[in-house]
């Protein structure tokens, strides 16, 4: 039988190892953390219990397609609610806005606080569900390395429409021009971190985002975010594919020709496989794994995603007003992506988003307390003063979260575990701590990321959040597939 080696066991190297036992492969998983799921994965801290890194689960749909693939139940495996509200959102002014997922229920509650005019998170909405339907697969479910994906009838329609997608200005401005009202605007520009970009360059192509959030729904496992991977692990077991942990490769060998992969070099020995599927980070598998390989500059050289600082907070008290999702908007939001992106610092007055899952899962919390995960964006690491910056942070997050929820919040901290984006980096070996890979801040952005194969070497894959489509749980997954599916 043909072997292959996954490189790393986050979410894009699981299902990998999937799809590759599927297709008859004997897969082995090998992870340089004693635990699987890379920044989709889960601490305790006394009777806390954390997710780590993502907090929000869209497009549940591609977790079930590799169970279904598989032929098993999803529902044996994995289990996930929908949630009915997709964020509680808070402003310094006193103003509030807890938005339903459903949008009749969203769009009543936006006309009834901001006074804005019937019809405008509809119109919205639909304009997100129109580029959804226009580029969603073209840019997402295929490889945009090959010609022939783009001489199709579907591709010749996108660029028809191309004029409808927003893709000349940017988001923030196609959000003015469609919401108008500050605030409104404010929320709809929050998505472009949903990949770590800055709305103010990301294109408005980026309107796509809330489709997923409102068209689609906001999910939650019921054993929390990291029983994505845990039950995605207990399916690979199953079916047969073997992770060993705590194992870095140091090397992708390539055979005389140099246009065929050999195997990996690990502790010193040679493992050998037919197919390697590299879920680190492109930029260090070309770094660390292939230093005799040319490495791509412009690909590399790309901007990178921001990254971000957490507090991990057991909170000693309940707060009835907060809910699964929450964000604490900055008053100028302008001047915290400069900071992020330009100044490449921390902002004095940063937007904090705060996430419950005891308010769902109680366990995670003892009773009358809530376990917070509280985040503000960050610069990519560029060795800044973090020590510094963190501290700085974090006296201004608390002092955000009294003013607006009139509390004392930092006599209810229990205990407390901060991630940064050092951490972030060392952690899951992401080159400056990105959370997803490179940012999509310029038109182009979806086109110079790395494609998910190597045109020159048979048998070397490319996958996770670092490269195409991009970052995210549901990108990730569609990495896996595209990669798989040319093995
Ligand atoms: P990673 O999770 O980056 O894992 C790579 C794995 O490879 C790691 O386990 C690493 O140890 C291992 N590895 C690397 N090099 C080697 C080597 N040489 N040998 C062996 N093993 C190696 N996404 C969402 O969809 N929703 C969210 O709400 C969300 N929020 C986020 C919040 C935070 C704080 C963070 C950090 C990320 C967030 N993301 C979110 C992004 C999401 O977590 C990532 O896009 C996704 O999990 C990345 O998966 P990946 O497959 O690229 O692998």
């Amino acid at each position: 039988t043909k072997n292959a080696i996954i490189i790393g066991s986050g979410i894009a190297g699981i299902a990998s190892a999937i799809r590759l036992q599927i297709k008859g492969y004997s897969v082995t998983v090998l992870e340089k953390n004693s635990y699987p799921g890379g920044k989709l994965s889960s601490f305790e801290l006394g009777e806390y219990r954390f997710d780590a890194g993502p907090s929000l689960f869209t497009m549940p749909h591609f977790i079930d397609e590799l169970f279904e693939l598989a032929g098993k139940n999803p529902r044996d495996y994995f289990q996930y609610i929908k949630h009915d509200k997709s964020c509680h959102y808070f402003w310094d002014d006193g103003t509030t806005l807890e938005a339903d997922s459903d949008i009749k229920k969203l769009s009543k509650k936006v006309s009834e606080t901001f006074q804005t005019s019937e019809g405008i998170i509809e119109k919205k909405l639909s304009k997100a569900a129109h580029i959804n339907r226009v580029i969603g697969d073209l840019f997402l479910e295929q490889s945009l390395h090959q010609i022939k994906n783009f001489l199709n009838l579907k591709t010749a329609k996108a660029i028809l429409k191309i004029g409808s997608l927003d893709l000349h200005k940017s988001l923030h401005q196609a959000n003015q021009d469609d919401v108008k009202h500050p605030k409104l605007v404010q929320l709809f520009d929050r998505y472009a971190t949903y990949n770590g970009s800055n709305p103010y360059k990301t294109p408005g192509i980026m309107g796509i985002i809330p489709h997923y959030e409102h068209n689609v729904g906001t999910f939650f496992p019921v054993k929390g975010m990291n029983s994505i991977t845990t039950s995605l692990v207990k399916l690979a077991e199953d079916l047969g594919v073997e992770f060993i942990y705590n194992k870095q490769v140091d090397e992708i060998l390539l055979d005389a020709t140099q246009k065929r992969v050999k195997g990996v070099m690990i502790n010193g020995k040679c493992l050998e496989a037919n197919v390697i599927v590299s879920n680190m980070d492109v930029y260090f598998t070309y770094k660390q794994l292939l230093p005799k390989i040319k490495s791509p500059k412009k690909t590399l050289s790309q901007e990178r995603s921001s990254s971000a600082i957490i507090f991990y907070w057991g909170i000693k008290n309940e707060f009835p007003e907060l809910d699964l999702h929450n964000i604490f908007f900055t008053k100028n939001y302008k001047e915290e992506f400069d900071a992020i992106f330009q100044k490449k610092t921390m902002y004095n007055d940063p937007t904090v988003y705060i996430n419950i899952t005891s308010k769902i899962l109680k366990s995670d919390a003892p009773d009358n307390s809530e376990n917070w995960f509280v985040m503000v964006n960050a610069p990519a690491n560029q060795e800044q003063d973090w020590d510094n910056l963190i501290s700085e942070t974090r006296k201004n997050i608390i002092s955000k979260i009294n003013h607006v929820l009139k509390t004392n919040i930092e006599n209810l901290i229990a205990t407390e575990e901060i991630l940064d984006p050092r951490s972030i980096e060392s952690k899951t070996l992401s080159y400056q701590g990105s959370l997803y890979g490179t940012s999509s801040n310029s038109k182009f952005a979806a086109f110079l990321r790395h494609p998910n194969f190597k045109r020159n070497i048979d048998g070397l894959f490319f996958v996770g959040g670092s490269v195409h489509p991009g970052g995210g749980i549901p990108l990730c997954l569609l990495s896996a597939k595209i990669a798989t599916s040319h093995a």
